[in-house]
């Protein structure tokens, strides 16, 4: 990893006069250091990197972040408490989101004459603006996702089951090079696709059901996230209008997307074709988030994201109507924000279908 994020870090550090900075997320100290192990602390000083972990990762940490300092804890509980109290730091700042009940305690029995200091997002902030190389990482995900997605569409029709759908769609990404799940595949139809986070039953598609499809795979760490919704056969008007209007919020919205505006811009773009159909009080969400080594990461996308879109930001948009007792459409694309505008990283396409009932 480039110093120039160490170095970021050290300049929020300055400003807050900070001596040491405790990273807990995982997600975090993997982008400062490249470690990707999920046990231990990082601790940046103004002069120094250090990573505290036990002996199933040291030799892992050692090759994945050489910048880094790797302190072996299973010895010495005390390491990190040594490491910062030789370095006489007086001000030490922890991430408030991050650190649990029992680990605040432990920090305040540890450091009783050190000024301890909550603080948010300083590395969340610096992940929201993407490297090249993380924008490729992030592209070759949502590759993977599309070309499994293509392959498993040959299966969606009535008879089968939401979970083996599901399945089917993991085990292709991963077939296909992906590191694992961005998160639980989601595949929810008929009365259950009006559930924007529901998870996929036992239940088999019907006729008449709307089916949504929710996913995204991960390469070197890095998510995709998309969704797409189906009709298995027959269609009716209904059906058509909720599609078609959620279709054109996404497009109004996606056409929002350019860098220099504030984020909620493209929420407003998009709400605004669904509330002016009639369907405003069934799309509860934000429209979009932030992607990267997280699913859900800065910047919001919603009716108060202030954030301004700047070139290399990666932002999903994806409006819904979700109707209880009858069903519900969802249509997501992955946005990467250039100079010119912006670059839809999904490629599977977006109108009606329908699939057969047998
Ligand atoms: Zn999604
Ligand atoms: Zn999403």
């Amino acid at each position: 990893m480039g110093d120039q994020r160490l170095n970021a870090i050290r300049q929020k550090m300055a400003e807050a006069s900070v001596d040491a900075f405790l990273v807990s997320k995982p997600e975090n100290w993997r982008y400062l250091s490249g470690f990707t192990g999920d046990s231990g602390v990082l601790v940046v000083t103004r002069q120094e990197a250090f990573i505290f972990t036990d002996s199933r990762y040291t030799e892992q940490a050692q090759e994945e972040a050489p910048r880094f300092t790797v302190v072996e804890t299973s010895q010495d509980k005390d390491a990190v408490k040594e490491t910062i109290l030789g370095l006489s730091a007086r001000k030490i700042a922890f991430e408030k989101e991050h650190v649990s009940y029992s680990a605040w305690e432990q920090l305040k029995e540890r450091f009783p004459d050190q000024e301890l200091l909550g603080v948010s997002g300083w590395v969340e902030d610096l992940r929201q603006k993407k490297t090249p190389e993380e924008i490729e990482y992030i592209t070759r995900a949502q590759e993977i996702a599309d070309n499994a997605f293509a392959l498993i569409t040959q299966s969606v029709k009535a008879g089968v089951r939401e979970i083996d759908l599901a399945l089917e769609l993991e085990f292709t990404m991963r077939k296909m090079g992906s590191d694992g799940v961005a998160f639980p595949v989601i595949t929810v139809s008929g009365v259950r696709s009006s559930l924007p986070h529901g998870q996929p039953s036992e239940k088999r598609l019907e006729p008449g059901d709307f089916v949504t499809f929710d996913f995204g795979a991960r390469f070197r760490g890095y998510c995709s996230d998309m969704t797409r919704t189906f009709v298995v056969e027959p269609l009716d008007q209904r059906h058509r209008e909720i599609y078609e209007t959620v279709l054109r919020a996404q497009l109004t919205a996606l056409e929002a997307v350019r860098p220099g505006i504030p984020a909620k811009e493209v929420d407003l773009a998009g709400r605004k074709v669904i509330e002016e159909a009639g369907y405003g009080q069934y799309f509860g969400h934000a429209i979009g988030h932030g992607v990267g080594l997280n699913v859900h990461e800065g910047p919001r996308v919603g009716k108060k994201g202030e954030t301004i879109l700047e070139p290399g930001m990666v932002i999903t948009v994806e409006p819904g109507i979700y109707i209880p007792g009858f069903g519900g459409v969802r249509i997501e694309d992955l946005v990467l924000v250039t100079e010119d505008g912006k670059r839809i990283l999904s490629s599977s396409p977006k109108e009606l279908t329908v699939v057969k009932a047998r």
